[in-house]
């Protein structure tokens, strides 16, 4: 073992000693050897943990000039200032025995090593020193024999010191520049491989480096060496054993000494830290790993001390949490208040309860950052505690969560969004595991299906039970196609029954999920509820049919009246007709041509009024004006079926404004159909009233009735009853659409009301009052069809039915009306009654016309008597008969309403009847 010069060596090599070196530490612990530094113009030492404990103050790492100087013996202050003062001009060391006087009163001696350190122009800047027990020094060893110690304590000090450097693994090298050899001590020989006799130099040394380490080192050096430089070396590098080439990591440190601004010595110390390399490689790995894991995540490290709310973030937290680094990091109550305001209590208490129950916890809370943005934060964290059980800190983790929440936030709306979209299409959402026969409902499900709402699972059965029987089997065959992977999505569509017997259309879309056997798993899918959509393509299909079925009537209408014009047509080619027969082939010609105009009139109103084209002219008019043209329109029919035409109308008359034409109309087809769908002989009754909401106009008959299931259809464009079809005798399914029509284009409105076939049935037009009428209101100025005053009137006419119409017509006109049937009845009722005028029909079995006149001339009230004569034939010769029978007119038969209105207004007018004979 090498020796070294003692006290220098020791001095230098332990104030080089690098303090954080904990091996070094301990080694010299282990030697009891304590170390202190004392910067000049410090309050405080900086002390090993050994040489506070020396100075009876364990476990302080500083103490104050004043303490220390307090515990120095006042007998040997002097000796000390003096070595003091001698390091500091001197070669820079000393060696003292001294005593300390400890607080408790008990006396140490030390053996304290002082060593003054300078900077580059010579003056002093600190004190570094050792001191260890001086153990057995005899009480009595004065401060002048300690200035003087001899070579003996001396030994043994060195080898106390190569103690403490083998225990802490340290060699030693010293330098000595200008000659540019060096000392290394078997440690340090052993690094590098070098026999203990060989002669090192620089050489030596760089020679052991690694050549990756090579120039690093040699310019640290190099530096130590700058006078300008503070003189210390303190490098990690690589060397390499010369023989076995193993590699070895070391830490060197040196302290440089300077001669008249030249370096010419360095000394210190060289360890072998390949181990703690080794494992400090280890953990940087495992934290590097530890690293990437939690960049991985985006995961932050915090603790915080509840003391004093003091916070340590790692990076990540501060970029998860937005505050930059350079700030001061927030604290504990800084960190909460960034919690958003609604969150805040809730993961506080998270916290309290954890750290109470002493568990970790975990929660998410929304955190405002300081730029204002919001970032959702998921926090991890646990309290640790120290030996006496309270909470030193709490620690833990964040990540930024944002991003799942945004995502589970997006699911959630789409949930919803999927809810409402059912809501609104009317359907519910199913899922049926097939394996366990279990069906799951959305909640539209039971509504639609009319099952009560329930959660637990349905069965496919229980499914199958609410289907129309009718459309089960087909929706089973879908069912069953879709589960053997025929089809790849199947679709239905089915009726169910609800309790209440009320029927649905829905459809069904399915898809089947099949298991990784490939067997079917489960099976899903929509119902929709599409009734509105059912009964509008029934209503379509109807209207389709409809539309075919008008064609069809439509060329037989039109062939109809077309047939016997052409017969007539060819008649009239015949050379040998005479007047009367040429005569009757223009009346059937101008019939029927007629008949093709009113069903082309109607075509046209009903195509007008779909198109929106038709206007109505609104002017004022009289109930009267409006009926009496449509009772004249449908006079024949009724005569041809025998009708009883009946008429319970109000007492004055009514005034209101409306289209007359159109709505005459209105009544003329009403009045038609009850003629056509009553059997002949029947009875068809005209009403009208007037209403707190309208003018009410009915007409109802005792004829064929409709069914009540096609009441709501007869109302519709080319619509008929089928078993009435046979009796219309003609007719396109116009009538009522276009009556529907005409009345909604008043404001107004039809109904129909029968109690089935064979009931009759009654039509009711119902005409709302315009703003400026309103119910018994005074009736303004008659119009000009209206008589000033009523006339008694009597009708004769051996064929009732013309006599009956004329009868109403006269009526409508607001006169007072008898009918007869015979000449003899008609002058017995003349005898009894005084009439103002007398229509007689010409041709009658018992007395023709011209008989009665003369007989009622006869008559006292006769004289004055208007008397009308009404014929088949209106040749001159007929009117000069007539004339001299004593009649005032001579009209020609069917009677012209307008015709007969102004003969009687004649007789009103008072103009004078003709001169008796
Ligand atoms: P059309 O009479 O030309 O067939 P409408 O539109 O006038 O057409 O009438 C439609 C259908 O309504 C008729 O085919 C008939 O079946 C029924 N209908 C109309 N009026 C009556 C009524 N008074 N009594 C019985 N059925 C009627």
């Amino acid at each position: 073992m090498q020796t070294f010069e003692p006290v220098a060596e020791f001095g230098e090599a332990v104030v080089a000693l690098d303090d954080d070196a904990a091996a070094i530490r301990s080694g010299l612990r282990a030697a009891g050897i304590g170390l202190f530094e004392y910067v000049l113009g410090a309050s405080h030492l900086r002390v090993s943990a050994r040489c506070a404990e020396l100075l009876d103050r364990p476990g302080s790492h500083e103490l104050p000039r004043s303490y220390v100087a307090s515990l120095l013996h006042p007998d040997e202050l002097d000796m000390l200032r003096a070595a003091a003062m001698r390091t500091a001009e001197g070669n820079g060391r000393a060696v003292v025995v001294h005593r300390v006087q400890l607080p408790g009163g008990q006396v140490r001696w030390l053996r304290t090593w002082l060593l003054a350190q300078h900077d580059a122009r010579g003056r002093v800047t600190r004190w570094s020193g050792a001191s260890e027990l001086a153990e057995g020094a005899p009480e009595t060893w004065s401060a002048t024999r300690i200035a003087t110690l001899d070579g003996a304590g001396l030994a043994d000090v060195a080898t106390r010191l190569q103690l403490a450097t083998a225990a802490a693994g340290i060699g030693i090298h010293d330098f000595d520049i200008a000659s540019g050899s060096i000392r290394w001590d078997a440690r340090v020989r052993e690094i590098w491989g070098v026999g203990p006799d060989e002669p090192v130099t620089y050489g030596t040394f760089m020679s052991g480096l690694h050549p990756g380490d090579l120039d690093r080192v040699d310019a640290a050096v190099r530096g130590s060496l700058d006078p300008q430089g503070d003189g210390t070396f303190s490098c990690e590098y690589r060397v390499v054993h010369r023989a076995t080439r193993v590699v070895r990591w070391v830490h060197t440190t040196g302290r440089v000494t300077f001669t008249d601004g030249k370096a010419v010595r360095m000394v210190g110390t060289v360890q072998d830290i390949s181990e703690r390399k080794r494992l400090y490689d280890a953990v940087e790995a495992v934290q590097s790993r530890l690293q990437m894991a939690l960049d991985a995540s985006s995961t932050g490290l915090w603790s915080w001390d509840p003391l004093t709310d003091q916070m340590l973030w790692s990076p990540e937290t501060h970029r998860i949490l937005g505050v930059p680094e350079g700030v001061p990091t927030p604290t504990g109550t800084d960190f909460v208040a960034m919690i958003h305001p609604e969150d805040q209590a809730a993961a506080e208490l998270e916290v309290e309860l954890a750290v109470e129950q002493r568990r970790p916890y975990e929660c998410e809370f929304r955190l405002i950052r300081p730029d204002g943005s919001l970032v959702w934060i998921a926090e991890r964290g646990q309290a640790i505690r120290d030996e006496s059980d309270g909470v030193l800190r709490v620690t833990g983790t964040v990540t930024n969560v944002t991003q799942r929440r945004r995502d589970e936030e997006a699911v959630r709306r789409g949930e919803e969004r999927l809810r409402l979209a059912l809501e609104a299409a009317r359907a519910g959402a199913w899922d049926w595991d097939v394996r366990a026969n279990e069906v799951l409902w959305s909640p539209e499900m039971f509504e639609l299906f009319g099952i009560e709402h329930r959660t637990s699972p349905l069965t496919f059965a229980e499914f199958a039970a609410t289907i129309d029987p009718r459309d089960l089997p087909a929706v089973e065959h879908a069912v069953a196609e879709a589960l053997a992977g025929r089809t790849a999505q199947y679709r239905t569509e089915f009726r169910v029954i609800h309790p209440d017997g009320s029927c649905r259309w829905l459809t069904g879309l399915g898809k089947v999920q099949p298991g990784p056997d490939g067997r079917p798993l489960r099976m899903y899918g929509l119902n929709l509820d599409i009734t509105a959509y059912k009964q509008l393509e029934e209503a379509l299909q109807r209207a389709d049919r409809q539309k075919d079925e008008f064609l069809a009537m439509l060329s037989h209408e039109l062939r109809n009246p077309l047939a016997p014009i052409r017969t007539v047509a060819r008649i009239l080619e015949s050379p040998l007709l005479d007047e009367a027969q040429i005569a009757w082939a223009r009346q059937v010609i101008q019939r029927q041509v007629h008949h093709l105009a009113l069903l082309l009139d109607d075509l046209l109103d009903v195509a007008r009024i779909t198109q929106g084209k038709l206007e109505i002219q609104r002017t004022p008019v009289t109930l009267q004006a409006v009926l009496e043209p449509a009772i004249e329109a449908v006079q024949p029919l009724l005569v041809e079926r025998h009708h009883r035409l009946v008429l319970d109308l109000p007492p004055g008359p009514v005034e209101f404004r409306a289209d007359p034409l159109r709505l005459s109309q209105v009544v003329s087809n009403l009045l038609a159909n009850a003629a056509k769908y009553t059997n002949p002989g029947g009875r068809v009754e005209l009403r009208a009233r007037a209403e707190a909401d309208g003018l009410v106009i009915e007409v109802v008959d005792n004829g064929v009735g409709i069914p009540a299931d096609a009441l709501p259809h007869i109302f519709g464009l080319f619509a008929q009853v089928d078993a009435t079809r046979a009796l219309s005798g003609g007719g396109l399914g116009v009538g009522l659409a276009l009556v529907r029509g005409l009345l909604e284009l008043h404001g107004g409105r039809v109904e129909a009301e029968s109690d089935g076939p064979g009931c009759g049935s009654t039509f009711r037009a119902i005409l709302p009052w315009s703003p400026d009428e309103s119910v018994g209101e005074p009736p303004g100025p008659p119009s000009d069809a209206a008589p000033t005053a009523p006339l008694r009137v009597l009708v004769v006419d051996d064929n009732s039915d013309a006599a009956d119409a004329l009868g109403v017509l006269l009526q409508l006109a607001g006169h007072e009306v008898w009918v007869e049937h015979g000449g003899a009845e008609a002058l017995r009722r003349a005898q009894a009654v005084t009439f103002d005028a007398a229509v007689i029909d010409i041709g009658m079995p018992d007395m023709d016309g011209y008989e009665l006149a003369r007989r009622l001339r006869e008559l006292p009230a006769g004289r004055t008597m208007l008397l009308v004569a009404l014929t088949g034939w209106g040749q001159a010769s007929d009117k000069t008969r007539a004339a001299e029978a004593g009649f005032d007119e001579h009209l020609t038969k069917p009677v012209d309403t307008p015709e007969l209105q102004a003969v009687l207004r004649l007789r009103q007018g008072g103009a004078p009847g003709p001169a008796p004979r």
